[in-house]
C-alpha cells in the first residue's frame, strides 16, 4: 500500500474510547510486559474484558498481579510461536509479544526472529479467524541507523541484516510485511505503531535499557554506564502518553504505519545529566565501547500521529524520569530489608 495513498483529512474516533467503558474482548500479547501491563490497566479501567497471552521471559507477573481475581481478566501463559487457540469472541488485538530490550533480544536471536515473525503470523491468523482488528507493536528500529533526522513513516531506513540488532530490526520490518499482506489478500484490519523509545514505571530493574540502567545505577550509587563517547541521540516517550496513542490508534481508521514518539530529542550524556540530578546521586560514569550498529540519532516525525489522531506526547522527560525514579526508588528500598534493632550488625 503506498504512503500516499491517504488522505490526511484529519479523522479522529468520534468517541473517546481511550477512556470509558467498551466492554470488548480485547487480547494483549506480551500483556506482563512494560507497556503491555499499562495497556491492560487501561483497558481493564474502561470495562473492557482482557486476555493476557505471554510467555513470561521478559515480562513479570508481578506487573498484572492486581488483575488477578477479576473475571474480566485472562492470563495464558503461551509463547506466540505456537498456533493461538482462543474460545469466544475476540475484538481486538495488541501485539507488543516481543522483547525490547537489544541485551535481552540478542540472547536468543533466532527465537526473537521468529517470536516477531511467527508470532505475527499466529496472531494475524487468530484476527482473521474472529474478525478482530488488531495492532502491531512496531519499532523505530525498522529505520535502522537512519540517514535523515527526524525520521517519517515514508522514510525507508537502513538497516544491517547482518548485525547483532537485525534479528529484531528484520523481525519487525517482516512483521509489517505480514501485517501489510494480510490486510491485502485477506482483508484483515490492521493498525502499525512504530514506536520509539518508551521509558517509565515496571521497566524491568535488570531490562538493560538506558533509563532503567541509568536509574537504577544513580539510585544504588554504582557508575552510569555510558556507552561511546555519548553524543548518540534518542527522544524518549512516557508510558502513558505511548498507550494514549496506541488506544487513539487502534480505534482510528487509519492502516497505514504511524510513528509514536516524543519529538524531544536528547543525547546520552544529557540523559546521565539529568538523571544524576534528578536522584541527586553522586554516581559517576563509567565508559563503555558503543555497541556495533547502535543508531547514532533517533527522533520522529509525528506529524502523521497529530493529523490522524489527534495525538502528541506530554509529558516532559524531566517530568517522566522523576516519576520513573520515584517507582525505582520504591521497588529498591522494598527489596533492601528494612534495618530493625534485630538485623543491624552488632560491633560488640
Ligand atoms: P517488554 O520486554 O517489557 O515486554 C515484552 C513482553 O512480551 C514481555 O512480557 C515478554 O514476556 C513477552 N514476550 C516476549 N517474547 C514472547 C513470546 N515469544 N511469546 C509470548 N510472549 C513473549 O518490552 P516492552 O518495552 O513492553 O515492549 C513491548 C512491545 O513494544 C514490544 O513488541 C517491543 O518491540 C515494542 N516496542 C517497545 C519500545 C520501547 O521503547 N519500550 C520501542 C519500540 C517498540
Ligand atoms: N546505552 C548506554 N548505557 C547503557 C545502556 C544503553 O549508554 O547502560 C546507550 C545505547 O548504546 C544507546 C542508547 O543508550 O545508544 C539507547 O539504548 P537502549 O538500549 O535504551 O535503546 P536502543 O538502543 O534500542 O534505542
Amino acid at each position: 500500500m503506498p504512503d500516499d495513498f491517504m488522505n490526511l483529512t484529519a479523522r479522529f474516533p468520534a468517541d473517546d474510547f481511550t477512556n470509558g467503558p467498551c466492554g470488548r474482548s480485547v487480547l494483549v500479547a506480551g500483556g506482563a510486559g512494560f507497556v503491555g501491563s499499562h495497556l491492560i490497566d487501561r483497558l481493564i479501567a474502561r470495562g473492557d474484558r482482557v486476555i493476557c497471552l505471554d510467555n513470561l521471559s521478559t515480562g513479570r507477573l508481578a506487573n498484572v498481579a492486581r488483575h488477578a481475581g477479576n473475571e474480566r481478566f485472562t492470563l495464558i501463559r503461551q509463547d506466540v510461536c505456537d498456533p493461538i487457540l482462543i474460545a469466544g469472541a475476540v475484538d481486538e488485538i495488541f501485539n507488543l509479544a516481543c522483547p525490547a530490550s537489544p541485551p535481552k533480544y540478542q540472547i536468543d536471536p533466532v527465537h526473537t526472529f521468529k517470536t516477531s515473525v511467527l508470532g505475527a503470523m499466529n496472531l494475524l491468523e487468530l484476527a482473521r479467524l474472529k474478525r478482530a482488528r488488531i495492532l502491531q507493536a512496531s519499532t523505530s528500529e525498522v529505520y535502522g541507523d537512519p540517514e535523515i533526522t527526524p525520521q517519517p513513516e515514508g522514510y525507508r531506513g537502513a538497516v544491517n541484516t547482518f548485525g547483532p540488532r537485525a534479528c529484531y530490526d528484520e523481525g519487525k520490518r517482516a512483521a509489517e510485511t505480514l501485517f501489510h499482506d494480510y490486510h491485502l489478500q485477506h482483508g484483515v484490519d490492521i493498525r502499525v505503531a512504530r514506536i520509539f523509545n518508551t521509558y517509565g514505571p515496571r521497566m524491568a530493574a535488570d531490562d538493560g535499557r538506558v533509563v532503567s540502567n541509568f536509574v537504577t545505577q544513580a539510585l544504588a550509587g554504582r557508575n552510569l554506564t555510558l556507552h561511546g563517547d555519548g553524543s548518540q541521540t534518542r527522544s524518549f516517550c512516557y508510558v502513558d502518553d505511548l498507550v494514549d496513542g496506541l488506544l487513539r490508534l487502534m480505534q482510528a481508521d487509519v492502516t497505514v504505519p504511524v510513528n509514536l514518539g516524543n519529538g524531544d530529542e536528547f543525547t546520552m550524556n544529557a540523559l546521565a545529566e539529568l538523571v544524576l540530578g534528578l536522584t541527586g546521586s553522586s554516581s559517576g560514569i563509567t565508559r563503555k565501547p558503543l555497541p556495533k550498529d547502535d543508531p547514532r540519532q533517533r527522533r520522529p516525525d509525528t506529524t502523521r500521529a497529530r493529523d490522524l489522531l489527534g495525538w502528541q506526547a506530554k509529558v516532559p522527560l524531566a517530568e517522566g524520569l522523576a516519576r520513573t525514579i520515584a517507582h525505582f526508588a520504591a521497588e529498591m528500598a522494598l527489596a533492601t530489608p528494612a534495618r530493625t534493632k534485630e538485623n543491624i550488625p552488632c560491633a560488640t
